[in-house]
């Protein structure tokens, strides 16, 4: 009789990805994915320790997997418990010393290994198994083929970590140093995907544009290379990739949002802050001068692409003014979406322990006034849209019988009346309505892009 595997995802793409590729590791060893931890043989919290309080939501989960584990033991069975991902890097030893239920903790780079880990757990009866080392052999040269993602659209990490090391982050602790995938065995992949109707690829990386795998003849690609050589598969309609960074955005990545059609036009280039002085103390190795010559290139390369970001209020050591430079830098590059949050200290990152934090009253009231300004052009950039054709590609039911949600080019969702046999189709619709986080259209007779 199959097992059966919960996994949790939190935070961002990456861990979707991840989630995934745990599944693939187990495949072989007879587990099939549940959709409910209840009555699971294995729940897995896939973690992420970007945001404030991630280890609380972490801890407070495991007590409601708990009390499951507990019926299933009553009731003669066995439930193993996993936590996998960023706070599982960085919190292993706390997590098994505060949830006495969990009998299994793995990093994100040894996630390869969770077979070996659950059978431990499963036949030896070993509990307490912690694995966050950062093995020198690429956990992806030991993943099964990836399994078919199930829609139309795929997530494929390319590279993961980072050596950034941004003073506000914890990803170079928690993933580790930047590693690029092979060429090949992105390839690879991406044919499997399509194989199985996928026809938009999502690149992922922490600094996907950090790229340089190994390519054809022993030469270093870097991502703009990788995305061209993707373009050349027929099926392969759209390409996009996050998350980016401003200090590795090279000239082939601004030719292929020139010349490669597949390439959507819409691109996520977190700034942070829109104040030297704020980036300095970031580590950000940008200037928001240098921020400001990046996307005239791209946009002289691509007059139509939008761009959204992420920004941090509060930093230590951000004054009014520095603030202030934030907004009017928001203003000014038109930013059509962005992710804003306020800062919040990363045990072990410099940051945590600046001197000069920002009082949290303040960090609120900031956040309040750039969200009111992101809302603002984020529902201004949406309404343009009424009354022109965007091509959509239809990946999913929406919420009504005989309704679809379909992606413009920009990431929109747009509702659209069509059945269902139409999905994985990209057609072009007319805008009747705009909203600050969606569209709504009708199928339109001609395509005008
Ligand atoms: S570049 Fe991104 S992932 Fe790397 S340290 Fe900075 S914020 Fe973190």
């Amino acid at each position: 009789m199959p097992k059966r595997v919960f996994i949790k995802t939190f935070g961002c793409q990456m861990n979707v990805y991840d989630s995934a590729r745990m599944a693939d590791t187990l495949r072989p060893y007879g587990y099939i994915v549940a959709d409910t931890s209840n009555d699971a043989d294995l729940v897995i919290l896939n973690t992420c320790h970007i945001r404030e309080k991630a280890a609380e939501k972490v801890y407070s989960e495991l007590g409601t997997i708990r009390r499951l584990k507990v019926a299933k033991t009553r009731r003669g069975g066995r439930m193993i418990v996993a936590v996998a991902g960023c706070v599982a890097q960085a919190e292993g030893d706390e997590i098994m010393r505060r949830a006495p239920c969990v009998d299994l903790v793995v990093g994100p780079q040894s996630y390869h290994r969770l077979p070996g880990l659950v059978a431990r757990a499963q036949h030896d009866g070993d509990t307490h198994l912690l694995d966050t080392s950062f093995p020198a052999e690429p956990k992806f040269d030991f993943l099964p083929e990836a399994s078919a993602p199930g829609g139309v659209t795929a997530f494929l990490t390319v590279q993961e970590g980072c050596d950034k090391f941004c003073s506000f982050c914890v990803v170079p602790y928690t993933r580790g140093a930047e590693y690029s995938r092979p060429v090949a065995q992105i390839l690879e992949e991406a044919r499997g995907f399509l194989s199985n109707g996928v026809r938009e690829i999502t690149l992922l990386g922490q600094n996907v544009n950090a790229y340089h795998g190994r390519g054809p003849g022993g030469r270093e690609w870097r991502l703009g290379e990788l995305i061209r050589s993707l373009a050349e598969f027929s099926g392969l309609e759209r390409i996009r990739y996050t998350t980016s960074h401003p200090h590795d955005v090279d000239d082939a990545l601004v030719a292929a949002h020139r010349e490669v059609a597949q390439l959507m036009p819409f691109l996520h280039l977190p700034v942070q802050s829109g104040s030297d002085r704020v980036l300095a103390r970031m580590n950000r190795l940008h200037t928001a001068d240098d921020y400001r010559r990046i996307v005239e290139r791209l946009r002289s390369a691509r007059p139509d692409l939008a761009l959204s970001t992420d920004l941090i209020v509060g930093h230590p050591g951000e004054t009014d003014g520095d603030f202030q430079k934030t907004l009017e830098f928001v203003g000014e590059i038109g930013f059509a979406q962005a992710f804003s949050f306020k800062y919040s200290p990363r045990p072990g990152t410099p940051a945590a322990s600046a001197e000069e934090q920002v009082p949290g009253a303040v960090k609120t009231e900031r956040l309040a006034a750039l969200q009111l300004l992101l809302t603002r052009q984020q529902r201004d950039f949406n309404s343009a849209f009424v009354g022109r054709t965007l091509l959509l590609l239809l990946e999913k039911p929406g919420r009504y019988e005989g309704q679809l949600i379909g992606r413009s080019p920009y990431l929109q969702s747009v509702h659209i009346p069509a059945s269902a046999d139409r999905i994985g189709e990209i057609v072009p619709a007319l805008i009747l309505s705009a909203s600050v986080n969606s569209l709504a259209g009708s199928l339109a007779a001609v395509e005008t892009g």
